[in-house]
Parts: structure tokens; sequence; C-alpha cells
């Protein structure tokens, strides 16, 4: 038998003081990296020897904290996705915080887990949630949680329609031809949530789109219609509020209207744009919102919060947790001591053990305070108006579609247009300069500038404006 002696004290720091001066060293280098961002590249390409580094050999013996933190310094830190930067304009990507990313290490510190039982931490998020009624105008009875992304959360809002749906059939028949409808710019995750809810894609109806990127609902009542007809059984509309590609907006109270009338479950996608709310300039475009059964988004899109805080809201909270909540001897429920406190947010998800991505959201919500926030929302969309404003006076260059919040879809004009800006952007990104994306609007390849970063300003806008004209030229792109 192995007597324990002395010197194993476990995973804690034998030396605090050292340990302490490490710690504040780590922290000053992340705050120098936050402070300093505008002096470098927006992205750099990975060297092939950076990358070979990570194929190092298991890990058996320690090395000294000091000496990982400088490898973070040298492999990691350098080449990240660039979405800190006032230059990053790709996809759909949040900025982070500083607020958030020290609430974070806290949340860490804590080493909470926001599964169940009766502590403060688990208090934070039910004010996060009071907060997100409050925000979108739903009930007290509305339930919500935080989960990794939209993504999950949309696939949770549509198992919690299918359970609605199933709950409302006639008892003792089998429920077949379930169908949802969506538009045809719904994002990918909503497609692969009906793969993974077992009813699969095919029973998503794509309804097209009218020429700001809006579902027609014209095109949705006809189809439901249809599918009546065919015997199918119209269950779930999905509306969105800021489309991936665009940003459009769904006419959210027409839908609540439709989806009312028809008895569907009403869940937006508000993966970004939901929180436009916050931006009093922006809240009409969302009116309707407060109708929905379910809502998901997102705090580390456009409220910044670091990586990851998605969000589900669910309003008839009885029926969301319905749809999740098991019951397991290991996870009795008491009136007192730890076990206290029921209902626990394991009963509104599939996860048990869950962290507290509540603690840097409210962090960031506090600290910056609602207004701030929705003032960089408003900030993001003006700039969108000024990158939308100066593509349409440069004769190189084209408005591919129509700028509803903070997404700008534009090309350098020229033969074989695809293959050219698939070029440009390319070269923009590894330039360093500018890093926005691509997407396809009609079947043509664009140039998509999401500005989604608080650290965004006009001379970023400009910045890149002149960069694709200046890449276009390179590429001798003519003017048509
Ligand atoms: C980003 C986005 C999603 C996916 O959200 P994640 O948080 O990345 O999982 C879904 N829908 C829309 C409209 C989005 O912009």
């Amino acid at each position: 038998m192995t007597i324990v002696d002395a010197s194993s004290r476990g995973l804690d720091p034998e030396d605090w003081p050292q340990a302490r001066l490490q710690a504040h060293s780590m922290l000053d280098d992340m705050l120098d990296h936050l402070e300093g961002l505008r002096a470098g590249p927006v992205w750099r390409p990975m060297p092939a020897a950076v990358r070979a580094g990570f194929d190092a050999p298991l890990p058996e013996e320690p090395l000294p904290l000091m000496e990982v933190h400088q490898e973070f310094l040298q492999y990691v830190l350098p080449y990240g996705t660039g979405n800190l930067h006032p230059g990053f304009m790709g996809w759909v990507h949040g900025g982070g915080n500083v607020a958030g990313m020290l609430g974070e290490m806290l949340a860490a510190g804590l080493n909470a887990n926001l599964g169940g039982r009766d502590h403060a931490p688990i208090e934070v998020e039910r004010q996060v949630l009071r907060w997100v009624r409050r925000i979108f105008g739903f009930p007290a009875t509305a339930s919500g949680l935080f989960v990794t992304g939209t993504s999950m959360a949309n696939f949770m809002g549509l198992l919690v329609a299918l359970r609605a749906a199933e709950e409302n059939r006639t008892p003792g028949t089998i429920q077949e031809g379930l169908v949802a409808y969506a538009s045809a710019a719904v994002h990918g995750c909503v497609p692969r949530a009906m793969d993974m809810s077992g009813l699969g894609r095919g029973a998503l109806r794509l309804v097209p789109v009218d020429g700001a990127g809006r579902i027609r609902l014209d095109a949705l009542e006809s189809a439901i219609a249809e599918d009546r007809d065919r015997g199918f059984h119209p269950f779930l509309a999905v509306g969105t509020a800021g489309t991936v590609d665009i940003g459009a907006v769904d006419n959210l109270a027409g839908l609540a209207d439709l989806a009312g009338r028809h008895q569907l479950w009403f869940h937006v996608d508000g993966a970004f744009g939901a929180l436009a709310i916050l931006a009093p300039s922006l809240a009409p475009l969302l009116a309707g919102l407060e109708g929905a059964d379910s809502l998901a988004f997102d705090f580390h899109k456009w409220a910044q919060v670091p990586y990851d805080a998605g969000y589900l809201l669910v309003r008839d909270g009885e029926r969301h947790r319905a749809a999740f909540a098991s019951r397991a001897a290991y996870l009795e429920r008491a009136t007192r001591g730890l076990a206290a406190g029921s209902p626990w947010p394991c009963d509104f998800g599939p996860d048990l053990s869950r962290g507290f991505r509540a603690l840097k959201t409210w962090f960031t919500l506090k600290t910056y305070g609602l207004r701030r926030l929705g003032e960089v929302i408003e900030g993001t969309c003006a700039l969108a108006r000024q990158l939308e404003a100066r593509v349409k006076a440069e004769a190189c260059l084209e408005l591919m579609a129509p700028v509803a919040l903070n997404i700008v879809c534009f090309r350098h004009r020229g033969k074989d247009p695809d293959a050219l800006n698939a070029r440009i952007v390319a070269d923009l990104q590894e330039s360093g300069i500018v890093a926005p994306s691509t997407t396809r609007v009609e079947g043509n390849l664009v140039i998509r500038a999401a500005i989604v970063n608080h650290r965004t300003q006009a001379c970023d806008v400009d910045a890149l404006v002149e960069a694709v004209l200046e890449f276009g030229r390179r590429l001798g792109a003519g003017t048509k």
C-alpha cells in the first residue's frame, strides 16, 4: 500500500506567490494584445512549422505554467480567427469584450456546474432569464436556457415544438407527415435540426422570399393549404430575424398571426438579429417577435459576449420542461439542502453538466448596460449604410443585396466575377488589412461584409473599399 506523503497535495500551486505573478503576467499579456489589436493584421496564415508543432507527443511529464503560456503566446495567440480585430467582417462573429473575458475567468475559477442544485451561480442564470424575458416582452412563465449557440437552440426549439404537436394529436393515433416551414434563406442549422430530430429535412418546406429576402407570407399560406390537402400535418413555422446571407428580417408580426390562425408553433431564429431590439431605431423591425412561441439567439454575436453563449427562450415554460425533464434517482430533488431549488436547468435541455455561461453574459450586460450595447448595434448598422453608400458611389463596385441591418453584399465588376471576387476576398484576408467573407446571392458569388465588432469604425469600412478597389485593379479587373 502506498502511503500518501505530504508532497502530494493535489494540483494547486506549491508556490502561491509565484503562481500569482504568473497569473498576473498572463492577464497583462492578454490585455496588451487587446489594447494593441489595431497595430497587427486582422488574420495571418499559420506557418506550416507552427501547425506541425501541434503534433507534439503526449505531455506525460509536467511543464512549468510559464512555459506553457510561452507556447500559447508564440503559437496560438498570433493565429486566431481575427474576430477581435476591428477589420474583421467575415461571417457573423462577435468581437468579445474585456468584462466578459474576466467574467469567464472568474467562472472557471469557481468551476460551477450549472446543471442544477442550489447555489448562487444558478441564481445568476435565473436573473439573466428574467432580463431576457423583459428584453423580448415574454411572460413570467417563459423559460430560458444558455446553450452553446443558436444551432443548438434552434434544434431544441424544434424538439419542444415537436413535443407540443405530439401532445395535440388525437390519442392513439400516430402523427405522421409532420411538416415545418421556413424561408429559403433559413440558416443551414435548421434543415440539420430537422435531420437530427428524425423528421428529416424533406419535411422542411423552403418558402420563397420577396425582393428584400423575407419569407413570402402568401406563398407560405399556399404551401400550408397544399400540404393539408395532401394529408400532411403542418406543425411549425420558423421565422428569421436577420438572415445569415443578407440580414433580412422576416415579417414577424405577419408570421405570428399566420401561425396563430393555422395553429403552428412559431419559432424565431434570431441568432444575431434578435438583439437589434436593444437599439431603439431598429426595434420596430422586430415587431411581432414578442408573439413567438420560442426564440433562439446568441449573446456571442452582436452582444459581444465571449464564445460561447447561445440562448433559447420558450414562452410556455411548462411545455419546454416537459420536452426534456427526466427522472433519475441520482437527480432526486429535495426541499432543503443542496438538492433544493427545482426546477433545475438540466430539466430544460439535453445537458446535465453545464458551464457558467451566464456569468460572462451577466458581466457584459451589467458592465456596459443595455443602452450602450444597443448603441454598439446601432453603430454597426450605421457603418453598413456607410459601406452601402460607398459601394454605390464606385463605378467598379456593385451592390448585390438590400442592406437591412449590418450586412453588405457587393462585388467588384469584371470578367468572370465569381472567380474575381473569390480571389479578392482571399487576397484581402491574406493581406491582413480587412477580412470579409463570401456568400452567394441569387447564384452570384459576392463579397459579404458583416459588421458586428464593437471596435469597427468608419476608417475600417474605408479600408475595405480601398483594398477591394486596389486588389481588383491588381487582378486586372475592368469596370464592367
Ligand atoms: C450564426 C447563425 C446561426 C448559428 O448560430 P451558432 O451560434 O453559430 O450556432 C443560426 N442562424 C443564423 C441566422 C445565424 O446568423
